[in-house]
């Protein structure tokens, strides 16, 4: 089994925090080159069973001028090639027009949606219902998985999580 996700979510919310997490002394490529015009891999997680490929996607943010709407249309296009997506909020934070904007993306496309809820560790147990409930709308996660990419809390259900739609 192997495929490709993307990790998306607004800056600080820990994405690179989470896929060093997960890939962890494993890291088989990393790289900054691109390795087609739009996608980058950011790194491979090999599993005995598995292995998943992350990638960047640069754009999935609110362009700001005429030469990001090309990055914009790039950014869908990845959104809906790739096996899973993995949209990644910050439980700490409060929901911004910058995670409004990305679920209007997710909107768009077919793929599969998993919502991470990061930074599980700085919050009360209670708290996380509510936070999720925020982004319930507009379309339905396939899973929702509260994790600390920090503390390592939970990645293996994520991860599970993912293996599913491999
Ligand atoms: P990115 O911009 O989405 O790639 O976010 P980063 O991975 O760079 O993380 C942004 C900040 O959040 C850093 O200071 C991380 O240490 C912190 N961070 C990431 N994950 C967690 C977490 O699970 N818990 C806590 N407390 N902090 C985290
Ligand atoms: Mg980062």
């Amino acid at each position: 089994k192997s495929g490709f996700v993307a990790v998306i979510g607004r800056p600080n919310v820990g994405k690179s925090t989470l896929v060093n997490s997960l890939v962890g002394q494993k890291i088989a490529i990393m790289s900054d080159k691109p390795q087609t015009t739009r996608n980058r891999i950011l790194c491979v997680l090999t599993l005995e069973d598995a292995q998943i490929l992350f990638i960047d996607t640069p754009g999935i943010h609110k362009p700001k001028h005429r030469l990001g709407e090309y990055m914009v249309q790039a950014a869908e296009t990845t959104l809906r090639e790739v096996d899973v997506i993995l949209f990644v909020v910050d439980a700490t934070a409060e929901k911004g027009p910058g995670e409004q904007y990305i679920l209007e993306r997710l909107a768009k496309v077919k793929t599969p949606v998993i919502l991470v809820v990061n930074k599980i560790d700085q919050i009360l147990k209670p708290q996380v219902l509510p936070i999720i409930d925020q982004y319930a709308q507009l379309r339905e996660f396939d899973a929702v998985v509260p994790i600390s990419a920090l503390e390592k809390i939970n990645l293996d259900r994520l991860v599970d999580e993912v293996k599913k739609h491999l």
